[in-house]
């Protein structure tokens, strides 16, 4: 089927089928190899969604008072473990957000080939971008010796095997990758789950959960707002990644062996592990409110949300939350968010830009 417009003296004529097959090219991965950027018409409309929602999110750290953190961290009512966590938090996040952005720049956005999800990749990867300026903000206002933090990412061994838990896998994938093996595509789905799941999903929730205990006891105002910012983003980020793996392994089912399952049953498992270990240094010695025994508790409730969320068999069925109310830190309601003229101004224009279902 062909359609002809014809404008002024020139007729253009536009072939149906083709678009219609450029449509049908659209795949996770080893689709259309295309340099045109055509998120039209939409095949993952989740991707889209997904990325106005976190657009709709946008916040600036220098937005955010640091005043009352300053005064509580220079004065002599803190509690050391209380600075420790802090430390540990800015120590630790200060280099896993860029890991994470670094990971999508060089992997997850060069592999996939559908349009609309490196879209909302590249939204993802500024995200990160925007977590690692806070920790930036953060370490300025409190004026923590910028070395001091490259130091403990170097030196705190349970830091260190978070990160080369993540790191080794990301790099073993920079390379020429053959993903019509099935190898190589369950090499991608498994650094999907890893990234995605195990280590946003969960190794970033004890520390989530220690800022957000200290800013539900009003210590650390404006460090505790960022970190409800990052976290709801971070929760955009895992949905971003497991429809993404979903979607894969829907059109791949090569992938999905019970071998391939076992693996990264296995994956999150030594996740769990490294987490609790983290946990134990981040909480040496129980401060008020806060016991290593809750939050690791907290991680094993977590890690077996993310393995039910892309369809795998819990670690510890029945497990319960011991913190229900950290789910509601994230809920983010509008009244609370002091910046809104801003934000209505993004949706604003937004809205200008949106499109209807039935025109797609
Ligand atoms: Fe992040
Ligand atoms: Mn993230």
């Amino acid at each position: 089927m062909e359609k002809s417009y014809t404008i002024g003296d020139k007729t253009f004529i536009l072939d149906q089928a083709k678009a219609e097959e450029a449509f049908a090219a659209k795949k996770v991965i080893n689709g259309k190899d295309t340099m045109f950027f055509n998120i039209l018409p939409l095949k993952y409309q989740w991707a889209y969604d997904l990325y106005k929602t976190m657009k709709n999110n946008h916040w600036e750290p220098e937005d955010i008072p640091m005043q009352k953190d300053v005064e509580l961290w220079r004065s002599s009512e803190l509690a050391d473990v209380e600075r420790w966590i802090i430390k540990m938090a800015i120590g630790y996040f200060s280099a896993a957000e860029g890991i994470v952005g670094d990971n999508i720049q060089h992997v997850t956005r060069e592999l996939v080939t559908a349009p609309e999800l490196k879209l909302v990749l590249g939204r993802h990867a500024h995200e990160e971008n925007i977590h690692a300026d806070s920790l930036v903000y953060m370490i300025s206002s409190l004026g923590i010796n910028p070395h001091e933090c490259e130091a403990m990412f170097e030196d705190i061994p349970t830091i260190e095997k978070k990160t080369d838990f993540v790191v080794s896998n990301s790099r073993a994938l920079r390379r020429e990758m053959n993903l019509e093996t099935t190898e190589d595509k369950q090499a991608f789905a498994k650094n999907m789950f890893l990234f995605g799941q195990c280590m946003e999903g969960t190794q970033f929730y004890g520390l989530f959960g220690m800022v957000l205990s200290l800013y539900r006891q009003n210590k650390f105002p404006g460090i505790g707002q960022m970190f409800r910012y990052t976290l709801r983003d971070e929760s955009n980020h895992i949905e971003v990644f497991r429809n993404l793996l979903m979607d894969l392994i829907e059109e791949n089912e090569d992938i999905w062996t019970p071998e391939f399952r076992e693996e990264l049953t296995d994956l999150m498992r030594e996740a769990v592990n490294l987490e609790k270990e983290f946990i134990r240094d981040c909480l040496p010695v129980n401060a008020v409110g806060l016991s290593a025994d809750e939050f690791c508790q907290y991680i094993d409730y977590i890690a077996d949300r993310r393995l039910e969320g892309v369809g795998l068999k819990p670690l510890n069925p029945g497990v319960e939350n011991p913190f229900p109310w950290l789910a509601e830190m994230m809920d983010i309601k509008k009244e609370q968010n002091f910046f809104e003229g801003r934000v209505t101004e993004y949706q604003k224009a937004s809205a200008l830009g949106s499109v209807d279902d039935d025109e797609l």
